[in-house]
């Protein structure tokens, strides 16, 4: 059946200004690192995607190496595109990114213009686009000059391949020094995508004060630790979960009952609010408005639903907020 986009869409969402650009991003987010790839159901993915959007959720999240096998996210969203959302692209924010290895010999990983550019005209491809909305640099390069890696973001927004430009996961001190030498270039980098949970906190260290130094918004991946901060583990592992999946990043063994004995503090908290705890997780991560969105991950619909449901409790009282820092101690 065709789709049709819910009328109601925009009514739910919020939507945040990243840094002081004029671009405003979903504070939810999708982003399609599992669950979308060629070992996945695509009739899930293709409802994830149709949830998604009909509750406001314009932003999806992707990256060369998405799937597995890697490109097979890229390839799968291109179809919903061209089946779907081909007559919305207008009202969508769309992201790639480049860094991991996507192809045998020196040009297939890092950070040098060769490389960059010869994954971001893949990727269009994969997605059957003629610009990507936002890409990144997907991790540092200690091996090629900044410069070079920053100018080839600069060269794919001067070719109208990309709208915007963003670094993920590069530290403080990287992240000053790239923010730099593009702006020195003419072209702002728009939004850092480093990991932050509640688990995860490291952006806290100087990320944050550099990215509101310069104006430069945040996306916060993997909010939920994977899952972990939700109820989902609290008695074990699930068999439908990431961590028993063959093709999960999240390990059995890293679901350690120390890590659950906090988890399971923390649901208390969430109980009290009123909030599951996926919901918590995510509302902690928008606190005090220093992140632009929190990039979800998700296996199923409902778990979309569930988790922008979140936005109805953003607000966390003195009090919530010193007995969580107290637990993660
Ligand atoms: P999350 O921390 O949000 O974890 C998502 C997983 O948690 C889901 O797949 C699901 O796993 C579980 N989950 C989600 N909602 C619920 C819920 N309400 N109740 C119970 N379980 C829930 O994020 P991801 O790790 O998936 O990462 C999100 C995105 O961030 C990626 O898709 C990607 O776009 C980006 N990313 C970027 C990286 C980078 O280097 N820049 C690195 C990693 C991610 P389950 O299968 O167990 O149901």
């Amino acid at each position: 059946m065709t789709y049709q986009a819910n009328d109601e869409r925009y009514s739910g969402m919020k939507y945040n200004k990243t840094g002081k650009s004029g671009l405003q991003l979903p504070a939810i987010s999708l982003g399609l690192w599992h669950n979308f790839g060629g070992v996945d159901t695509y009739e899930n993915g293709k409802a994830m995607l149709r949830t998604a959007f009909d509750l406001g959720i314009n932003h999806f999240d992707l990256a060369n190496n998405y799937g597995p096998p890697p490109g097979s996210a890229e390839e799968m969203f291109g179809q919903m595109m061209k089946t779907d959302l081909a007559p919305y692209r207008d009202e969508l924010i769309i992201s790639s990114k480049a860094g991991y290895r996507m192809w045998p010999g020196p040009y297939g990983e890092w950070g040098s213009k060769k490389y960059l550019v010869a994954s971001l005209d893949q990727s269009l491809k994969r997605m059957g686009l003629d610009y990507v909305d936002i890409f990144y640099s997907h991790r540092f390069d200690p091996h090629t000059p900044l410069e070079e890696t920053m100018g080839a973001l600069d060269q794919i927004v001067r070719q109208g391949k990309a709208l915007y430009v963003g670094i993920s996961s590069y530290t403080a001190e990287q992240s000053e020094e790239a923010i730099t030498i593009l702006k020195q270039m003419g072209t702002p980098m728009l939004i850092h995508q480093p990991s932050y949970s509640m688990l995860n906190r490291w952006v806290e260290n100087g990320l944050q004060d550099v990215l509101d130094k310069h104006g430069a918004g945040s996306i916060a991946f993997c909010p939920l630790a994977q899952g972990l901060l939700t109820s989902k583990y609290l008695k074990g592992i699930p068999a439908e979960s990431r961590a028993a999946k063959e093709t999960g990043a999240l390990k059995e063994d890293s679901v350690t009952e120390e890590k659950v004995a906090k988890v399971r503090l923390l649901n208390g908290i969430a109980e009290q609010r009123g909030q599951s705890l996926a919901q918590m997780s995510l509302a902690w991560v928008l606190r005090g408005g220093r992140v632009t969105s929190a990039l979800i991950g998700a296996s199923r619909p409902s778990q979309i639903v569930e988790n922008v449901a979140a936005l109805s409790n953003l607000d966390f009282s003195p009090e919530e907020l010193a007995s969580i820092d107290e637990i993660l101690k």
